[in-house]
């Protein structure tokens, strides 16, 4: 078998430390060491998202959260401003429609970020909106969109910033609080380094107004009776506890390393696979690349699934295609969580071998030297 290397954009790799810990015997959810691992992983998580407001924790994937932000927040018939730019923030507005929530979709071209001056304009267009559900990540296009100047203008109105942050928490730079984000959803299995199973939400002064307003159609996602109970940092069913034990680890790992440093070196990672990308002839697919993926347009002649295959057999890399409209269009590389610069020298090295095995004329050591200068001159400005 070959050595793995999960490059993909969630699930990540997962550190010793944390899978030693899920090996641990499961505890009793109602006991004090439970309340305990509660009351510490709070804590990291507010230091990850850089907020003060409330966190709940949620057994579900990264979608539990968003739903909850959505169903919790927004009642039926109430409208929601979906900032559609992508495979995941359309999941937005479909979960919007099986709420009979009245999502208006502002579409941006898939790669492209968000544009800031159309959110003005949609909502000044739309003034009766109480959400506004965005992303900070757009996984499926490898696009970091511009939270902060978006949030900003939501602030300005009476709707609630939603921010779907699950592959862009831990993985680029993102304060919950001073970006004025009201709800940010996050997911365990990306950048936090988790299996997948828990989803964490930040629930804000403005956004528990808007849920204190009505009763949710949600039994489960009942984000009223997930608060009564955190404030006792307890939750209302039985949580996915072994990963909660596995949390406190990854957490410990974050507040060791500093959330800055965490998010630098997720900028260094990614600059430098874009320069090995682009030294290798290949075009970037994003317009404002997101720090956790990098994702490229397949090249002419050869097909993704040859890129992702060759990749695979040969040096146990597992990547991604294009999703959507994107399929066979694009290759997404994962390099969020627990991933380090050598993983990106190794991953541009085994590209440069398996592209040109496919046939296309590339000269070995190209993509590297790419990448290295890159990492030569951030250390260098790092250090001063
Ligand atoms: C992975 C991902 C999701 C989906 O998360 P699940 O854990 O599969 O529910 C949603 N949004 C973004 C941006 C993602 O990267």
């Amino acid at each position: 078998m070959r050595k793995p290397r999960l490059m993909t954009p969630g699930p990540a790799p997962v550190p010793e430390d944390v899978l030693l810990e899920l090996a641990r015997p499961v505890i009793h959810h109602r006991s004090a060491e439970a309340k305990s691992v509660i009351i510490e992983v709070v804590a990291g998580l507010k230091d990850v998202f850089q907020t003060k407001n409330d966190i709940m924790i949620l057994t579900a994937s990264g979608t539990g959260a968003m739903e909850a932000a959505a169903v919790n927040t927004v009642p039926p018939g109430g409208k929601a401003l979906i900032l559609n730019a992508g495979w995941f923030s359309k999941r937005w507005g479909d979960i919007c429609k099986a709420y009979g929530i009245n999502a208006v979709m502002l579409d941006t071209e898939w790669g492209q970020p968000v544009d800031p001056d159309q959110v003005a304009n949609a909502l000044a267009q739309h003034k009766d909106t109480v959400a506004v559900m965005g992303t900070l990540s757009e996984t499926s296009t490898g696009t970091g969109h511009p939270v902060e100047a978006i949030g900003k203008i939501v602030a300005g109105t009476e709707a609630v910033f939603a921010v779907d942050g699950i592959s862009g928490v831990g993985a680029m730079e993102c304060r919950a609080d001073a970006w004025q984000i009201d709800l940010l959803a996050v997911g365990s299995q990306k950048a936090l380094m988790l299996p997948p199973g828990l989803a964490f939400l930040s629930v804000s002064d403005k956004a528990w107004k808007k849920i204190d307003a009505f009763q949710s159609a949600s039994y489960y996602f009942d984000l009223k009776k997930a608060r009564k109970k955190m404030a006792e940092f307890d939750t209302p069913f039985t949580p996915a506890h072994t990963l909660l034990l596995g949390l406190k680890a990854s957490l410990k790992r974050i507040r060791e390393e500093g959330i800055e440093n965490v998010w630098a070196r997720h900028k260094r990672m990614s600059e430098a696979a874009q320069a090995g990308v682009q030294a290798l002839g290949l075009e970037l697919f994003s317009a404002r690349p997101a720090e956790g993926l990098t994702a490229f347009r397949v090249p002419a002649g050869i097909k993704d699934s040859d890129i992702r295959g060759e990749l695979e057999k040969r040096f146990g890399i597992t990547t991604v295609g294009g999703q959507d409209k994107l399929k066979g269009k694009i290759v997404r590389v994962g390099h969020m969580g627990y991933m380090d610069e050598l993983d990106v020298i190794s991953g541009i090295a085994a590209l440069e071998m398996v592209l040109s095995d496919l046939g296309m004329d590339i000269e070995p050591g190209r993509g590297v030297t790419a990448v290295q200068q890159v990492l030569i001159g951030s250390r260098a400005l790092a250090a001063r």
